[in-house]
């Protein structure tokens, strides 16, 4: 699983350091590379998440 956007690591918020499950799912979006979900941490801040169905390395 990898991680995108800028405040986050892969675990946790940036801001408040709550861990990723604490954070909301607020879309999510099937692309060829898999599932990218747009979370909300209660902070505030958001982050994009891709989870990936299709892993090639
Ligand atoms: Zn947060």
């Amino acid at each position: 699983m990898r991680a995108y956007g800028t405040g986050f690591d892969s675990r946790s918020c940036g801001a408040c350091g709550r861990p990723v499950s604490a954070a909301e799912v607020e879309s999510s979006h099937y692309t060829t590379e898999g599932i990218v979900r747009y979370l909300r941490c209660p902070c505030g801040r958001r982050r994009v998440e891709l989870a990936g169905g299709l892993s090639r390395g």
